[in-house]
């Protein structure tokens, strides 16, 4: 007999992007590039983040500021909100957690895309809610199909917008219409952990619709910011639901390096220029390259690309490792002949698609 709870041992628990130093252990090779997170390429990050966290390196024996108050002050300013709205949370993975414990009854339900963010699924499952999964169509949200399951006992729809894995977003008329539509006991979720990277004109900022008191956006420093290691996102919305999210989330969840990483973040505007400039010109090699190769992908509003390999996309993953490139595949996501692809530097770009020729070729 089992000691863990029914919805446990049925758990399938995330699976990560390979880190390099575990490829490393295994095959002992010298050179290794991951494209498998969606992190920004730049190795370290920004500059000011670093020194102003080596600066902070002597208070590290007192705990954080729970309040997060310098990075409150900053975010408050640059996005003309009032202090509380906003929450912090290790990673926005742990405010989706707080999410979901703070708002969903036993007998409530939560509705997403099924293929989508992983941590919706999972985070619902651990606390035994059910999980309505609403079909992308042509890899894109169905919004009509979500509002049409919505029933009374729905209290939270995530949407991940742009999409992951398929880079896919809303855009503003679209949303607006949902909008209209989405009764006053449900709880909307834009999570824009990819919002810096959005090269389309009409994406619907979740900021621009925060007159929804119903709505949660969500954001990070994992991705464009590059502090995927401190762990740190937060979460915009009005301030009653955010008192709520405050009760549950656990004291100091958001370390004393990763507030003042992420003010010096904020304001290294010349790096977020940089990764931008990076991530564009990357995109255009990696869509021309994989055009040559007649291979089919998801054209993407973010720093990832969804590529159809036309094989499984497991084997061509284990065939890239050997070669020292870590991807990802989409099995867990049920698309078995795609790899997902994170946007590198112009050198990983260019070693990952002659090490995907390679093992296409190798194949057949
Ligand atoms: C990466 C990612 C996150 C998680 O970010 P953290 O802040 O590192 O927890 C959240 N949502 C989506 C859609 C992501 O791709």
């Amino acid at each position: 007999m089992s000691l863990a709870r029914k919805n446990i041992i049925n758990l399938i628990p995330y699976q990560t992007g390979k880190p390099i130093d575990e490829l490393r252990r295994e095959l002992g090779l010298k050179q290794i590039i991951k494209l498998a997170s969606n992190e920004n390429p730049l190795s370290g990050g920004s500059l000011c983040a670093r020194t102003a966290i080596r600066k902070a390196l002597t208070e590290i024996n007192r705990y954080p500021e729970s309040s997060c108050f310098y990075l409150r002050r900053v975010l408050c300013q640059r996005l003309r909100l009032k202090p509380d709205m906003i929450i912090f949370g290790n990673g926005s993975d742990e405010l989706i957690d707080i999410i979901i414990k703070t708002f969903v009854e036993e007998d409530e339900n939560i509705i997403t895309a099924d293929i989508t963010f992983l941590e919706y699924q999972i985070l619902t499952q651990i606390i035994g809610r059910r999980l309505i999964k609403v079909p992308l169509r042509d890899f894109r949200y169905d919004l009509k199909g979500i509002l049409k399951k919505i029933n009374k006992k729905t209290k939270v729809i995530f949407i991940a917008n742009p999409n992951n894995p398929t880079g896919t977003y809303i855009n503003e008329r679209e949303l607006k219409e949902f909008f209209k539509y989405i009764p006053g006991h449900v709880i909307v979720v834009l999570d824009e952990a990819y919002d810096i990277f959005v090269d389309v004109s009409d994406f619907p900022w979740g900021n621009n619709y925060l007159r929804y008191k119903n709505l949660i956006v969500l954001k990070t420093f994992s991705k464009a910011y590059g502090l995927a290691g401190l762990r740190i996102g937060y979460a915009i919305s009005c301030p009653e639901l955010i008192s709520y999210m405050e009760r549950v989330r656990p004291p100091f969840n958001v370390n004393s390096l990763a507030q003042i990483g992420a003010v010096a973040a904020l304001k290294d505007k010349a790096f977020i220029k940089k990764t931008k400039n990076i991530i564009l010109q990357g995109k255009e090699y990696l869509y021309s390259q994989l055009s040559r190769m007649g291979l089919r992908f998801v054209p993407s509003a973010t720093n990832f690309i969804l590529i159809d390999v036309r094989r499984d996309g497991q084997n061509v993953y284990r065939g890239m490792l050997k070669f020292g490139v870590i991807v990802r595949d989409m099995k867990q996501y049920g698309l078995d002949n795609f790899i997902r692809v994170t946007i590198g530097t112009s050198f990983e770009n260019k070693k990952f698609i002659s090490i995907l020729k390679r093992v296409l070729t190798e194949r057949g």
